[in-house]
């Protein structure tokens, strides 16, 4: 990263934001959300496909000429949809790609923009009332001007649905089926308002019995299947209420990086022939055994361990009976023939051939 950004001390502390987010299971999970900082006409962007976690031990923040961007958004210029065009190639050492999120960010005219997956947001904005949730937890906070974006495509699509809504007020962006999105004019101001915005929409998480481990690593025996990278991936099976409600597509990353819905079977054979062998999508990454535990694939990535985690934790924290939205076929299908994220998973890939999946 070129100076003299890497020693202005917000730059500084945007790096450090991420860090903390990223680090934070229930904030956001393996290359998921992304955070900026728009200084001196640049909008400072996390890269595609890059970890918040990894915000300071790597370079992942892209530079975007943000008044291009701006006026490519305006005329709908189809480079709008990656931003790569406006990149700063110059200051771009480590030749990153924008996140997808990129318009979001350009859209919000704050100078500090966080977008996570908040398992706490997240397990509101999937219910039928979510946006009554959202207004009955925010209520109290008096800085907080918000509005709640029903379920759209992200990247541009959803920087569009955002615009519509938005006014130079808003610092809070609540997305149905998705996640949070809080502005600030600084670092310090935006990281507080996050903080105080999660506690809002916490609720209390259904505990679930533990897995059975030796019980499942003899059902996992001699099959292409292996433990989760966290054992609080189990609480999907362990638990039918938690099991009912994670049924379907809840989220995008969800359908990215563990394909759309659950695979739920008696045991590994079943769940691995619910895909034909040589089949266009590959064995299942999660199969999910009631009862008794979740498997994972031993293709699955660091990504698809994360986001196993993530369903336990999201669905934990929804109420039974609630009324829940899930993603539509039609929208599970945009998802995964989308080619910006073929980009983003092709890279989880080529990070999971030469590092172990880790514990989150
Ligand atoms: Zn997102």
């Amino acid at each position: 990263m070129s100076e003299p950004i890497v020693s202005d001390l917000e730059f500084r502390a945007l790096r450090a934001f991420s860090r903390a987010l990223g680090e934070d299971p229930l904030r956001t999970q393996a290359a998921g959300g992304n955070t900026s900082l728009k200084r001196d006409g640049l909008l400072w962007i996390k890269a595609s496909g890059a970890w918040l976690a990894h915000a300071e031990q790597r370079d992942i923040l892209v530079p975007v000429r943000l008044g291009a961007l701006l006026a490519a958004l305006a005329t709908n210029d189809p480079r709008a949809e990656t931003g790569v065009s406006f990149v700063e190639e110059a200051r771009n050492e480590a030749r990153l790609r924008p996140s997808i999120e990129t318009s979001v960010h350009a859209t919000l005219p704050q100078p500090v923009v966080a977008h996570i997956h908040c398992v706490e947001t997240i397990a509101l904005a999937v219910r039928a009332d979510g946006e009554a949730q959202v207004a009955k937890r925010l209520a109290a906070l008096a800085d907080v001007e918000w509005i709640y974006v029903p379920y759209c495509k992200p990247g541009l699509t959803l920087s569009k649905a955002i615009a519509e809504r938005s006014t130079p007020r808003i610092n809070v962006v609540v997305l149905a089926n998705h996640g949070l999105v809080v502005t600030g004019a600084s670092v310090a101001e935006t990281a507080d308002r996050l903080e105080r915005v999660c506690r809002a929409f916490a609720s209390p998480a259904r505990s679930s019995p533990p897995a059975d481990l030796p019980r499942l690593a003899l059902a996992l025996e001699g099959s292409d299947y292996r433990l989760p990278a966290d054992a609080a991936a189990h609480a999907v099976a362990l638990d039918p209420a938690n099991l009912a409600l994670a049924r379907g597509s809840l989220y995008p990353d969800h359908v990215i990086f563990l394909g759309p819905g659950i695979v739920v079977a008696p045991d590994i054979a079943a769940g691995a022939a619910t895909r034909p062998v040589g089949g266009r999508d590959g064995p299942p990454p999660m199969i999910v055994l009631p009862a008794l535990g979740v498997a994972m694939h031993r293709s699955a990535t660091s990504a698809a361990d994360a986001m196993a985690r993530c369903l336990a934790d999201v669905v934990a924290r929804i109420p039974v009976g609630a009324e829940i939205v899930r993603l539509t076929s039609a929208q599970e299908y945009e998802l995964t023939n989308w080619e910006a994220e073929k980009y983003r998973q092709a890279l989880d890939a080529k990070a999971a051939s030469h590092t172990k999946p880790t514990a989150l």
